[in-house]
């Protein structure tokens, strides 16, 4: 059952979302080379504390840190590090979720550090827009699989593969909510999307199969073939029209 949130849930998503689009706008304006995954973690950290929100990932599941910084071949959940250095041509996928007033906002997006190869650029041309076309079809009526249809439909095109371990989510009070949200499968299932539903939208895209590895740490998930992944999410709000892009700076 999955529960429609009410204009003040909406609100505190939105808001949460918003310090959510602020954090990533200013972890993309000072990510340069040399600079360390835990110093993006710690100017995150501090942000997102100074525009009133939590940072949702700090102790979830025991995960140590505010933020997950994946780099190249990895997929997500990387953990910030000193010794980890961003360096030149290097795609860089930053995820960060907030909790605002009890209320959780979750965003990823992949970015490239100078200049890198065409096919790199190919790679996150594709993750961007498999984000946007399954946010497109999150419209009151739709089955939830349509969402899950149209980005892998998007990414097959492309010659490219989607991640089948790890799938979006309902987002609310709780970081991870009712129901998950594949980025495959056939079109046509699921349930119904309804006026209020809050859903956190997020395809992880590979230049090479679609089989992944979790690190030692326990966290950090690569592929397996070590070619490049991104990682693009919103969390939206369904809605008559046009869904509500939260994590979207509204300036
Ligand atoms: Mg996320
Ligand atoms: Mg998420």
């Amino acid at each position: 059952m999955i529960r429609r949130k009410t204009q003040r849930e909406i609100e505190m998503i939105f808001r949460a979302g918003q310090i959510v689009a602020k954090v990533l706008r200013h972890l993309q304006d000072i990510i340069t080379p040399g600079i360390s995954t835990l110093d993006l973690d710690q100017e995150a950290e501090s942000l997102i504390r100074k525009l009133g929100g939590k940072p949702s990932f700090k102790g979830y599941n025991g995960f140590p840190k505010s933020i997950c910084v994946s780099i190249n071949e990895e997929v997500i959940h990387g953990i910030p590090k000193r010794s980890v250095k961003i360096r030149e041509g290097d795609i860089v996928s930053i995820d960060v979720g907030v909790e605002y007033n009890g209320y959780h906002a979750d965003s990823a997006v992949t970015v490239a550090v100078g200049r890198i190869s065409p096919e790199a650029e190919k790679l996150l041309k594709v993750g961007r827009e498999a984000l946007d076309i399954g946010i497109s079809y999150a419209k009151p009526g739709n089955h939830l699989s349509d969402i899950s249809h149209a980005i892998e439909s998007y990414v097959l095109a492309n010659n490219m593969s989607v991640v089948k371990s790890f799938v979006g989510h309902g987002i609310g009070r709780k970081l991870h909510e009712e129901p998950q949200i594949p980025n495959f499968g056939p079109p046509g299932q699921g349930p119904i999307l309804e006026p209020g539903f809050a859903l956190a939208i997020e395809p992880m895209v590979n230049l090479g199969t679609e089989e992944v590895l979790i690190l030692e740490d326990g966290w950090t998930v690569i592929t397996k073939d070590r070619k490049l992944s991104c990682h693009f999410e919103h969390t939206i709000i369904v809605q008559d029209g046009e869904p509500l892009i939260t994590t979207r700076l509204k300036d």
